[in-house]
């Protein structure tokens, strides 16, 4: 382990700069509008073991919004709030093949229940199960589990993305509408407080050191390495887990199996968070995108890493 790092500490600038000239096949998003203004090219890596020993190159220290990564720790939030039986009532366990904010299987098996936890839909209902009697109680408690997953307690949402998003998010608010309307959002669940919640949580600054710290935990299966301390139950992280191996990267994540074999989340700003199980927690920010919507130079560079690695679970 001590020598793969020593390694990786060493060929990584040269994968990264190679990576790196991929991010003109590639664009940042732009429809939410303050994303589109992210440096184009960088792109940048922290790996991080379970003694806290940390790897980095290129732009790490990039400030970027979590966006959909959020919806893996908002998912394991609601486990722990409600359990497995509450959150499966109201998302499923497969993917869609469809777009993260499609509304075309929504109508279809259960009315109105989303496929999955990770698509737009799924996270905004999952959004719902937070313990918290007001909105802002619901933020305040997700963004006290990230503080602690992150071991940061200055993390906070841009409100600059926070503002631009929920300033045009008119395909989410139709979906919120649409989840109201068939109860998956209850009587309860005023639609506008619901979207506060989701758009702030997509909205969280991080570099890439807080998505390894908090990716380490789940590598670690729920336990944080550094203090010792357990802050999800194993069985939560394992449902985590799989989400990420079956959802996690858009419409990619079969390929991304094949190509990179590790769970992982990406999200519109063009943030992966991976991870070695029982080895690494690793995050990734190359903010142009590929047509799928993953960072294109990230997933280019996650995949020499494993391949030189045999990092693949499969
Ligand atoms: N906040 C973004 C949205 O709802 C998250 C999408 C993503 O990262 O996939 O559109």
């Amino acid at each position: 382990n001590e020598s793969e790092l020593n390694q990786l500490a060493q060929k990584l600038p040269e994968w990264l700069e190679a990576s790196r000239s991929v991010t003109s096949q590639g664009r940042p998003a732009s429809y939410i509008p303050e994303l589109g203004h992210a440096p184009a090219d960088a792109l940048g890596i922290t790996v991080m073991d379970g003694s806290g020993r940390v790897v980095t190159s290129g732009d790490c220290g990039l400030r970027f919004t979590m966006q959909s990564i959020s919806k893996v720790f908002t998912l394991i939030l609601a486990l722990m709030d409600r359990g497995e039986e509450g959150v499966f009532q109201k998302v499923g366990m497969e993917p869609t093949g469809d777009d993260f904010n499609s509304m075309l299987k929504l109508e279809l098996v259960e009315p109105g229940k989303p496929f999955n936890p990770l698509i737009n839909a799924g996270a905004i209902a999952v959004s719902s199960l937070i313990h918290g009697v007001t909105p802002a109680e619901k933020t305040e408690r997700i963004l006290a589990f990230f503080r602690e997953l992150a071991d940061d307690a200055s993390l906070t949402y841009n409100e600059a993305v926070y503002r631009s998003e929920s300033s045009t998010a008119h395909r989410n608010r139709s979906l919120a509408y649409f989840l109201k309307d068939n109860q998956v959002l209850t009587e309860a669940d005023e639609v506008e407080e619901i979207l506060d919640v989701y758009f702030k949580h997509c909205s969280i600054e991080v570099t890439c050191r807080h998505v390894a710290r908090m990716a380490l935990v789940l590598a670690m299966n729920g336990t944080d390495p550094l203090t010792g301390r357990t802050l999800i139950p194993r069985r939560y992280v394992q449902i985590a887990k799989t989400f990420m191996v079956s959802c996690g990267m858009y419409n990619a994540s079969g390929e991304f199996a094949i190509r990179v074999g590790l769970p992982a989340k990406s999200g519109v700003s063009g943030g992966i968070m991976t991870l070695v199980p029982g080895r690494y927690g690793i995050g990734v920010i190359g903010p142009a995108l590929n047509d799928k919507g993953n960072s294109i130079a990230g997933v280019h560079l996650l995949q020499s890493l494993s391949v030189h690695f045999d990092w693949s679970m499969f």
